[in-house]
């Protein structure tokens, strides 16, 4: 079997919030192409994990790699421009926009400063505009949000929301997805639609794709393997279905 591209590594990661110890240094590595899946009680740290991948709580102790490069230690603006998008477990859109101008700023981690349009290339900075609305409307045919483009997000329905975050997270063409709880709040249809969008996109852009999930029907179909957190330590890993059944996982559920 060819080697496969690691594209995530996270090295004995740790974090404390005061004196308590979120991360307690566990070992990941996401290889290129992958569903991953972060499952786990409340509390056992897979919020804080993802943050330090994104940068908004870099670990305090240990270090993290995107295909070999160290970002730990950059703001999080600085790990996004390298490729990492993330969507949030409560849904954060900006309230007033149209779904268009939410998925547009997606786009921003790569547009240049308007210094261009400035010095009097307008032709040009014209053209770049061009080319990341194109990216925006491929984005928005791809998770047929055609018909509520220039709705406000406010006034659409949550599953939708979280698919339009979803549609900014790619509009930013990552390297590698972070969803936090993508499915959270949604009724069934909602989340079986959901499932296939993200299948879509992971097909159609050949995405990495590191996810928080709940919803132990969905881990169990889509994610090539998991990894279980349990009070900041990962206590096992592999595919899904085995590994959700492993009777340590199956403890730490119950409290045992
Ligand atoms: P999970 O995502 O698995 O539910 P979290 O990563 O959110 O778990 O939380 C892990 C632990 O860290 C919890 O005990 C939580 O209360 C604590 N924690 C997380 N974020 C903060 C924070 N910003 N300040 C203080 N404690 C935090």
């Amino acid at each position: 079997e060819a080697a496969r591209r690691v594209a995530l590594r996270c090295e004995n990661v740790n974090r404390w919030f005061g004196g308590l110890h979120a991360l307690k240094g566990p070992d990941l590595a996401i290889f290129q192409g992958e569903i991953f899946g972060l499952v786990g009680p409340n509390g056992s740290g897979k919020t804080t994990l993802v943050n330090t991948v994104t940068g908004f709580y870099p670990p305090q102790k240990g270090r993290v790699f995107l295909f070999d490069e160290q970002i730990n230690g950059l703001p999080p603006y600085r790990i996004a421009q390298k490729g990492v998008a993330r969507t949030f477990q409560n849904v954060a859109l900006f309230r007033g926009l149209t779904v268009l101008d939410n998925i547009l700023v997606g786009r921003h981690i790569h547009m240049r400063p308007s210094a261009l349009a400035t010095l009097g290339y307008w032709w040009w900075a014209k053209k770049e505009e061009v080319a990341h609305r194109a990216k925006v409307e491929d984005v928005i045919n791809l998770l047929q949000l055609e018909d509520v483009r220039d709705e406000p997000v406010d006034v659409i329905p949550l599953g939708l929301q979280k698919r339009v975050e979803l549609a900014r997270a790619l509009a930013a063409e990552p390297r590698l997805l972070v969803l936090d709880e993508p499915m959270a709040g949604m009724n069934q249809e909602e989340k079986e639609y959901m499932v296939r969008f993200i299948l879509d996109a992971h097909e159609d852009l050949g995405l990495t794709i590191l996810m928080i999930e709940h919803h132990m029907d969905v881990v169990t179909s889509i994610c090539h393997r998991v990894a279980v957190f349990n009070d900041g330590v990962k206590i096992a890993e592999g595919p899904p279905r085995e590994t959700i059944n492993d009777p340590a996982v199956v403890a730490a559920y119950i409290g045992a």
